[in-house]
């Protein structure tokens, strides 16, 4: 738990220095159309389809403590999504990138939430062939979002497994392309407001566990962690819960995860970018693992964060504001 408190506190300090700040850009940033703009001004043209029809993939990287985390992993899924829905990235990686890098530093936010979004434009397939139509690119930055709050995470918070409605099949949107199809998650998330909890675990409609809205669920039984391996989105937090348990020698399987596995777990966590590893002690209203936070998941949570601060993972931004970078550690 000091681990927590300790990387929790130092967060709160930057995030006061942030919301103090005069720069114009500190409370977000967004690229659209080639220009800069303060987030909250940014617009995008009514008819783009990604507004018109969600035809679109998106993206979320984040910025912890000034280091940009993972960054190439989630352009890459960006572009392996891109190539599922037959877009095409507007603009070469490289500069994707440097474009990011740059705006995170422009806006002098050291925790960051950031989002690319690549949208068909402004013309539809239909009719059209999808090699034909120009792709566009929109990417904002703005401070770092919790799905679950600092406050919570060492309590836990409340899930419910939904029953009024099932995950979107991989049959019918893909569920690895990152998307703004929000209708099963939406529905789940009023749902869990109905009965009381703040995140539903949606299923596959055949007994097995998928996800909930916007984050990946991890599951610990006997020591082992086992995590849903289809109709999912195949986080990069997930795929740091997996390099965490190599690093802490647990054993991790991705596989079917059958609904009862949730109920008989000595462990539930969720993981996203928005907030990283977030422990869930009540399912269904019953307590998991006696309501407190368990062994495991705090195993993972410290590993979790130990590798921000590990240049195999994530490198340092360099602001042009003259602070310094924190960037020292949670000093476990
Ligand atoms: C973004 C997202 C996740 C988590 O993915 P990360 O890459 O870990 O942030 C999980 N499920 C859905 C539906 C998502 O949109």
């Amino acid at each position: 738990m000091a681990t927590m408190q300790k990387l929790f506190a130092a967060y709160k300090a930057r995030d006061a220095v942030l919301a103090s700040s005069t720069n114009p850009f500190a409370k977000g940033i967004a690229w659209v159309e080639g220009e800069l703009v303060p987030l909250h001004e940014a617009r995008i043209p009514l008819l783009d389809q990604g507004f018109m029809h969600s035809d679109l993939t998106y993206d979320v990287p984040s910025v912890w403590d000034g280091r940009f985390f993972r960054l190439d992993d989630h352009i890459t899924r960006l572009e392996a999504s891109c190539t599922k829905l037959r877009l095409k990235l507007p603009l070469p990686r490289a500069e994707v990138k440097q474009t990011l890098i740059d705006m995170v530093s422009k806006s002098g936010i050291r925790d960051a939430f950031v989002e690319i979004i690549v949208t068909r434009g402004l013309k539809g397939v239909r009719g059209t062939d999808a090699k034909d139509i120009l792709n566009r690119i929109y990417m904002f930055v703005q401070p770092y979002v919790w799905v679950m709050e600092p406050e919570l995470q060492p309590v836990g918070g409340s899930a419910i497994v939904a029953r009024t409605v099932r995950r979107v099949p991989p049959g019918s949107m893909d569920p690895t392309v990152k998307n703004l199809q929000w209708g099963d998650l939406t529905r789940g998330l009023q749902e869990a407001a109905d009965r009381g909890a703040m995140y539903p675990f949606l299923t596959d409609g055949d007994t097995n566990l998928t996800e909930g809205s916007g984050f990946n669920i991890v599951l610990v039984k006997d020591g082992v962690l086992y995590t849903p391996q289809r109709g999912v989105l195949e986080g990069i937090t997930r795929k740091s819960v997996i390099d965490a348990a190599r690093i802490k020698g647990l054993e991790i399987h991705v596989q079917l995860v059958p609904v009862q596995m949730a109920y008989d777990a000595d462990e539930i966590f969720m993981c996203t970018t928005a907030g990283g590893i977030m422990p869930i002690t009540s399912l269904d209203g019953k307590p998991v693992n006696g309501g407190q936070l368990g062994p495991i998941t705090k195993k993972i949570w410290d590993g979790y964060w130990d590798i921000h601060y590990d240049d195999t993972f994530s490198f340092e931004v360099g602001y042009k504001d003259g602070r310094k970078n924190t960037s020292s550690g949670p000093g476990l």
